[in-house]
């Protein structure tokens, strides 16, 4: 699948609009690789922030420009303005192998961005996770996006999603991985003694390291 830069998002349906970044093919060629790459700083930056990836169910992606293939989930960020962008796992390959340089508005929001505040995309999201009329692959993409949020609505949602058995059967170890966020952030260190659902602790320990 092949976009413009900051084309609206349409790959798949998600719980809030995106705007899409990288996602590179044939017919616009390598994006922004007329400007002058991005420097080691940049780089290093863009990596930090591409850190979780969404929708990992969705096989393989090949690269256009040399035949290179990775697995196709999907880097989301979340900017402070309120501006959210989805990029696939690729773009790292691009932007290391091929000089693409992602759009002005992502970059120069990244360099500015701290952690976003809670907003109408929080509350969305956390509407999303603990409605349990949902679509189960809506309320997975609600649990790996809602630890942007380093906040108690969040980490509570997540708990409460943990003992959904039913969520818990399908999106367990993304509930795992998001909740571990918040224990490297001192919020739930109480967690790790919690009876939890089997897919839950394998999340968290997988993001754990152990
Ligand atoms: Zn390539």
């Amino acid at each position: 699948m092949e976009y413009l830069d900051l084309s609206p998002y349409d790959y798949l349906t998600f719980p809030l609009p995106m705007r899409t970044v990288g996602w590179l093919g044939r017919r616009y060629g390598v994006q922004g690789a007329s400007t002058a790459p991005m420097t080691g700083a940049e780089l290093e930056q863009f990596g930090a922030a591409s850190r979780r990836l969404g929708s990992r169910t969705l096989g393989w992606h090949d690269c256009d420009f040399c035949g290179a293939f990775e697995s196709n989930g999907e880097y989301r960020y979340y900017l402070p303005d309120g501006e959210t962008y989805a990029a696939p796992m690729m773009i790292l390959h691009y932007v290391e192998e091929h000089g693409y340089r992602p759009p002005r508005e992502l970059r120069d929001g990244l360099q500015a961005a701290g952690q976003p505040q809670w907003d109408w995309r929080a509350e969305r999201l956390h509407a999303v996770l603990l409605d349990q009329s949902e679509d189960l692959d809506f309320r997975c993409e609600a649990a790996v996006d809602l630890a942007n949020w380093n906040d108690p609505r969040a980490l509570d949602a997540l708990r409460r999603a943990a003992h959904d058995e039913h969520l818990a059967d399908s999106a367990g170890d993304e509930i795992g991985r998001s909740l571990a966020a918040f224990v490297d952030r001192g919020l739930a260190r109480d967690l790790i003694a919690e009876d939890l659902h089997d897919m839950v602790r394998y999340g968290i320990d997988e993001a754990s390291g152990q």
